[in-house]
């Protein structure tokens, strides 16, 4: 990670080695937070822009919601203090940033409504999720033992804190096993979602990606659906079990992090020529467009810091 000069905590700015919290903060004992990841792209005109900051901060707000905790800035205060902390540090050519609403200190116990709710925002330089080459030639993906958390058991529409350990159990398993990353299904067999990334195949010429049943209501899965229509695709949003996956001519990931993704191999099948695919090339390159401005359709989808 490639440290930035201030994280804003609260409404104030502080100091990145300063950004502490006590080890009593409820959050980190019994998990529940909300997060977000959104990103910031250098323009095509020298600017730098956060693309789709407003769902992202809204997502924010709704994932807490769902979790029980009720954040204590608006949407707008957030979206500015988002602007004003990539300005302030001058990440002129582009930031990841994540939102983090948390429980502070003050109450111990599961019972959390007298809990302090506390919010930080943080920004840093980040390349790649899946590294440069991935992004040309494809990543190599396990099937995850583990399920994604069942709709009785979990949230899974919240970016919740507590979900990552879910996703963060199936990307350890696939990455010790030499994986690049863990596709995860539902509790009855259909593929749900990456461990931070949603999951799309191609099967002659028409793109599938499963509905969000059992996954985020990713900004990224949305975008790239509107692109791959505006290109002339059909889109199907259908369950998918993991033997279409070793049929599929071609296989993407998209994300904030890992943008999209090409697959080139699912447990050890070769998906299609076992290269990035024409179609996500295509989705790919227009994502690119897209967050870099060029596109003036997602124009509006654009928040200018500078
Ligand atoms: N699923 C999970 C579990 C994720 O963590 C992410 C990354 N936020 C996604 C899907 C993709 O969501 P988005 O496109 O909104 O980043």
């Amino acid at each position: 990670m490639t440290e930035a000069k201030l994280i804003w905590m609260d409404g104030k700015f502080v100091d990145w080695h300063d950004a502490k919290v006590h080890v009593l903060s409820h959050t980190l004992h019994y998990g529940n937070g909300a997060i977000e990841g959104t990103k910031a792209y250098k323009t095509h005109d020298g600017r730098c822009a956060i693309f789709k900051l407003k769902e992202h901060t809204k997502r924010l707000i709704n994932s807490s919601k769902m979790t029980l905790i009720e954040v204590p800035f608006t949407e707008k205060e957030l979206c500015d203090a988002q602007v004003e902390l990539l300005q302030k540090n001058e990440l002129n050519e582009g930031a990841y940033i994540r939102p983090l609403v948390y429980l502070g200190y003050g109450v111990m116990g599961l019972y959390h409504k007298e809990a302090p709710v506390n919010v930080s925002i943080s920004a840093w330089e980040w390349g790649a999720y899946l590294g440069e080459e991935g992004m040309k030639k494809g990543v190599r993906v396990k099937i995850a033992s583990m399920t994604r958390t069942p709709n009785t058991s979990g949230m899974g529409k919240a970016k919740a804190v507590a979900n990552y350990l879910n996703s963060q159990m199936a990307k350890f398993e696939a990455v010790e096993a030499g994986y690049d990353e863990a596709l995860l299904r539902d509790d009855q067999g259909y593929i749900a979602e990456a461990s931070g990334a949603c999951f799309f195949i191609v099967r002659d010429g028409v793109i599938v990606t499963p509905p969000n049943d059992n996954s985020l209501e990713s900004i990224t899965q949305a975008t790239v659906i509107d692109l791959a229509k505006d290109l002339g695709y059909i889109v199907e949003r259908r369950r998918i079990t993991r033997e279409e996956i070793y049929i599929a001519d071609e296989a993407f990931f998209t994300g904030t992090a890992v943008e999209v993704t090409p697959i080139r191999e699912v447990d050890c099948r070769v998906i299609g020529a076992g290269e990035r695919g024409p179609i996500t090339e295509k989705l790919q390159s227009g994502y690119f467009d897209i967050v870099q401005g060029r596109n003036e359709k997602y124009a509006k989808h654009l928040t200018y810091i500078n």
